[in-house]
């Protein structure tokens, strides 16, 4: 039988609380099984009855209520909580929320391409914001460009998923090709009150003019001739580049990019029509016009976005200013940089092309498709982007910063298993008895089980076959102890390319200890099955796992002892992963 006293009943008590404070007051059995077997061995042979002690304390914990509760852990355990918020950061608090009834912010991508790494930021702080404040998320495809920047139909859907995987799921979303006819209202409106004109100059003279700050022919027509050329515009009677729409600026500002900036174009529609609404319009509005128009209609409250966007800002409060909007509250960070990291959208493309990458989510890249398949987690993203948070200055990253946040998860859910990269068989004799080897699949998860070997020593050699890796094993070990791992030592006495011998030497892990041998993997030829790992070079390495392996379902995050992190892509007769990190 075993006793709710001598400690047991006060751990399980602890750890019930934990894990109800952090399940909003459900504390779950199964977990807290898990824990306690991992912390008190000697139960390991009671697990019946240690399950019914723990499901009765759970139900008592759970009838208490989360108040209750946190108020129970707040005074005897307050260093827990403290350990466990400071993980968790926080980001700094949104200027004015106050002014709002909520906050809404967006993230605007032109699906012409996938969405990658260098897009993190945007996503996850708009997201994070909106979440913070309990406000919404907006997914606004600003698709305006069918010409230089055309958007693809597949990258919608892409970016929908890319956002899904993320857990940055908008609440709403809006797609600019489909709101052309509100762009033309407010580019009336600008030109019925003289705020804006259908500039006729060539491109080379409005600029010479522009940067003397002087006016061009067309600005000061009355509102009546620049809406009859708005009307000649939308009804295809002027070809590409021989008129644009202009809002009028100041013609003094020192910054001449600010200077009467375009607001709609006409598109050659035939040559270039769009995916979504082909050949239906001929006039297209530029950047600023649609999302300065979209930020004020969507009710956005806080723009977040990139500091090379403090220009546009600017333009646009022009026009807030002429429709007596009041511009959003502006947060603009610095740039990410992510050394080594393919973040190049036209690279991408060419790349994908012209076959040098495979397709979107070729491990070479850095878009989410890639990452995803490599098993870098959404949470290593969303965590590393919060800790820089949305600060102005210039940040550079590598690879090993996102991969330090990804361990740091992956450690605790990864199952560890074996893999003999370029295997070679090692024979192994005078083995003196049959062997059990147990080894876990989590060190620190007992209860997830483990994979269990029996090694028979056969013939008159007593000897028994393994896969180990060549690079283990070579001419330079002969004469060497070397431990297969939670198995028992052996003495190297022969090195080829594809095979080795060996002899038994001793059992225990302190004789290897003491002998400094090396400890290495192994699998018991037999239970084995072929396996490749595709690492982030697109290059491939064959090679055995363990015969278990078979039971993995794609997607699972495994972590082949002494090699590294890796996705399992495929898993029937054959085993195909792909490699996230060390
Ligand atoms: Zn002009």
């Amino acid at each position: 039988m075993i006793e709710e006293n001598g400690g047991l009943g006060e751990l399980i008590r602890k750890n019930a609380l934990l894990n109800a404070v952090k399940h909003e007051g459900k504390a779950q059995t199964g977990s807290i099984v898990g824990k306690i077997l991992g912390e008190k061995a000697e139960l390991r042979t009671k697990v019946k009855e240690t399950t019914a002690l723990i499901d009765k304390i759970v139900k008592e914990v759970n009838s208490l209520g989360l108040e209750e509760q946190k108020r129970i852990v707040e005074e005897k355990w307050p260093e827990i909580l403290v350990k466990e918020k400071s993980e968790e950061k926080r980001l700094p608090p949104l200027p004015n929320v106050d002014k709002y009834p909520q906050v809404v912010t967006r993230f605007s991508p032109n699906p012409d391409c996938v969405l990658h790494l260098g897009s993190a930021r945007a996503i996850v702080l708009c997201y994070e914001y909106a979440h913070m404040y309990k406000g919404k998320f907006i997914l606004r495809f600003e698709d305006t460009d069918p010409k230089t920047k055309r958007p693809v139909l597949e990258f919608y859907d892409r970016i929908r998923q890319d956002l899904a995987w993320l857990g940055c799921e908008p609440n709403e979303e809006y797609i600019q090709s489909d709101r052309i006819a509100i762009y033309y209202e407010h580019a009336e409106k600008l030109l019925k009150d003289g705020n804006a004109y259908v500039c006729k100059c060539q491109p080379e003279l409005f600029r010479k003019k522009v940067l003397e700050s002087m006016t061009c022919e067309c600005r000061n027509l009355p509102p009546e001739e620049h809406l009859a050329r708005w009307q000649r515009m939308l009804g295809g009677s002027y070809k590409e580049g021989e008129v644009v729409l202009r809002v009028k600026t100041d013609l003094t500002h020192p910054n001449p990019a600010v200077r009467d900036w375009p607001a709609a174009r006409v598109i050659d529609a035939k040559k270039y029509p769009h995916p979504r609404v082909g050949s239906k319009y001929y006039v297209w509005p530029l950047y600023n016009l649609a999302c300065g128009v979209d930020d004020h209609l969507l009710g956005i409250t806080h723009i977040i976005r990139g500091k090379e966007h403090l220009t546009n800002q600017v333009r646009q409060e022009f026009m807030y200013r002429h429709f007596g909007w009041k511009y959003p509250e502006a947060i603009h960070y610095g740039r990410l940089k992510i050394t080594g990291a393919y973040l190049s959208k036209s690279k991408i493309v060419q790349g994908i092309r012209d076959g040098t990458f495979k397709d979107w989510d070729d491990p070479r890249l850095a878009t989410f498709a890639a990452l995803r398949r490599r098993g870098i987690t959404p949470k290593a993203i969303k965590r590393m982007i919060t800790d820089i948070g949305p600060k102005t200055n210039d940040v550079v990253l590598s690879w090993e910063n996102l991969y330090a946040y990804n361990r740091k998860i992956l450690d605790s859910t990864s199952d560890r298993y074996f893999f003999v990269a370029n295997p070679i068989e090692l024979k192994v004799s005078r083995i003196p008895k049959e062997f059990k080897a147990k080894l876990r699949l989590h060190p620190e998860h007992p209860e997830r089980g483990d994979r269990k070997y029996i090694i028979k020593p056969n013939g008159e050699n007593k000897s028994a076959t393994f896969w180990v890796s060549g690079k283990d094993i070579d001419a330079s070990k002969i004469g060497n102890t070397i431990r297969l791992m939670e198995l028992f030592n052996i003495k190297i006495e022969n090195a080829a390319i594809y095979s080795a011998d060996a002899t038994f030497n001793s059992e225990s892990y302190e004789e290897a200890r003491n002998a400094k041998a090396q400890l290495i993997h192994w699998i018991p030829v037999g239970e084995d099955m072929p396996c490749q790992v595709v690492m982030p070079d697109a290059t491939i390495i064959e090679g055995i796992a363990e015969g278990i392996c078979k039971r993995l379902k794609p997607n699972a995050i495994i972590q082949f002892e002494r090699f590294g992190f890796a996705r399992v892509d495929k898993a029937n007769n054959e085993l195909t992963a792909y490699y996230a990190q060390k």
